[in-house]
């Protein structure tokens, strides 16, 4: 086939959801639930974002019963596994899980701008093997994790932390096997002791401060996966970069992969238990804690989670995680010594979901609008696949009564997400 370097038309759908993570995921299930018919497009060869790509297989934070995500924790995590999900199994039956539930999907199909007519996208360019298409669509949803669509079609933008902008680190998450040592370590106060009385964590602050390990990496956390002998690591770090700087994510992939190599010789050489240990999987791309937020109708505050506030348009009901912020301009976190603030369990409300200033955008996951403390808290899996299934929900329904997403009834959309066995009250 030739490639095309006109723009063709190439096909017209109720919603088009861009970026196929956990939070795409759950919103093209929840929209092709009700009957729309929806289109996914993932930038890379596999779906399931951070979770598959990003190998974060340690799903955290939790959220009401009843919704979607408990269907997808069902499906990832394997009988015969006692804690974690297999990130190799999980990218198979994501895919045929957006099958069975008739979403159709385009993979190595990266969304490179939006058709906009004063304030509505009408339509979203995908870059295809044989040239750029138009894929028309009446509602669009933002679930890139980055806010690409938001940040094309003109929404405003928001980096960081208000005082200096500098965002969470990235990180490389890879798995070891080789273990002979029953070691975990899940955060930054689980501590243990060796028989000669040595403390990991101190191992490992030491080994920072002298050099053995980068300065940043305070602490190397090291969670079971399901499988013997297997660590996943999540401990590489890289501060001061921000995803969205031209030449930022090739720095931090050249300098985290030797990251990668220090902190196995450190185990290697310090840890009992750890001496035969070699790589079984590495990301195959940059894990971004944090990049653009896009600010909606309402701006979810860390305020809002500590003290577990209600909202009348809640459509994500009792999320929680702590607000874990990696610290910015070094190792640990940046707050509070030792352990990140909790949070009690919070609403997250349907305004947070609807961004200013485009008539038919939805946004979704990591992107939503919130400070840079709530994201903190609201990023992991399981609360943005409830996320993705609200924001999923809310498309269909616009569709279903041919209205904004700003003028969206909400009665409509809890309806429909309490129909679907969301829990939304406390009874
Ligand atoms: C290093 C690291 C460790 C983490 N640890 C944990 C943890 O232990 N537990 C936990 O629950 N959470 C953890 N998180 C957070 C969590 O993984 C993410 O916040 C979450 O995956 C966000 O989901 P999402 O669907 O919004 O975005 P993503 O998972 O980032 O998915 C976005 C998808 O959109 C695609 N995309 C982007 N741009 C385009 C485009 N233009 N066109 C088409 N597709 C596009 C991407 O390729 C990707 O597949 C961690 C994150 C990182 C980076």
């Amino acid at each position: 086939m030739r490639y095309q370097k006109e723009v063709m038309l190439h096909s017209r759908w109720d919603v088009i959801v861009c970026g196929a993570g956990p939070s795409g995921i759950a919103a093209a299930v929840s929209a092709a639930r009700l009957g729309v018919q929806v289109m996914l497009l993932e930038r890379y060869g596999t779906v399931g974002g951070c979770l598959t790509l990003g190998n974060v297989t340690t799903v955290m934070g939790s959220v009401a019963r009843g919704s979607i995500r408990d269907e997808i924790a069902r499906l990832l995590v394997s009988p015969d596994s006692s804690t974690g999900i297999d990130g190799e199994e999980a990218k198979g039956r994501l895919a045929e899980f957006l099958s069975r539930e008739g979403v159709n999907f385009r993979l190595q199909a990266p969304v490179v701008d939006v058709w906009m007519e004063k304030e509505t996208i009408r339509g979203v360019y995908v870059l295809t093997p044989n040239g750029i298409v138009l894929m028309e669509a009446k509602r669009v949803i933002d679930a890139t994790g980055d806010g690409y669509v938001a940040a094309m079609a003109g929404c405003e933008v928001m980096v960081g932390r208000d005082e200096d902008g500098l965002v969470q680190p990235s990180s490389l998450m890879y798995t070891i096997d080789g273990v002979k040592s029953t070691l975990t370590c899940c955060h930054e106060e689980h501590y243990t002791y060796f028989s000669d009385g040595r403390e990991y964590l101190d191992l490992c602050k030491k080994a920072a401060a002298e050099g053995r390990l980068p300065s940043n990496v305070t602490i190397v956390r090291l969670y079971k996966t399901g499988r013997q002998g297997e660590r996943l690591v999540n401990a590489t770090q890289m501060n001061g970069v921000n995803a969205l700087t031209d030449g930022d994510i090739e720095k931090s992939e050249i300098e985290l992969r030797k990251q990668i190599n220090r902190i196995n010789r450190f185990l290697q050489e310090e840890i009992p238990g750890f001496e035969n240990i070699r790589v079984r999987t590495s990301a195959s791309t940059l894990g971004v804690r944090e990049s653009r937020r896009i600010r909606g109708r309402y701006l979810l505050e860390a305020e809002d989670l500590i003290k577990g506030r209600r909202f009348e348009d809640v459509v994500v009901h009792h999320a929680n995680f702590s607000i874990d912020i990696h610290n910015p301009t070094g190792g640990g976190q940046s707050e509070t010594l030792g352990c990140p603030h909790k949070a009690q369990p919070y609403d997250i409300p349907m305004r947070a979901l609807q961004p200013l200033n485009a008539e038919n955008l939805i946004l979704s996951g990591r992107c939503i609008s919130g400070s840079h403390r709530a994201h903190a808290s609201y990023r992991v899996m399981n609360i943005v696949m409830a996320i993705g299934q609200a924001a999923g929900t809310m498309a269909a329904v616009s569709v279903q009564d041919d209205c904004d997403i700003s003028e969206l009834k909400y009665h409509h959309v809890k309806n429909a997400l309490i129909a679907q066995g969301c829990r939304l009250f406390d009874y």
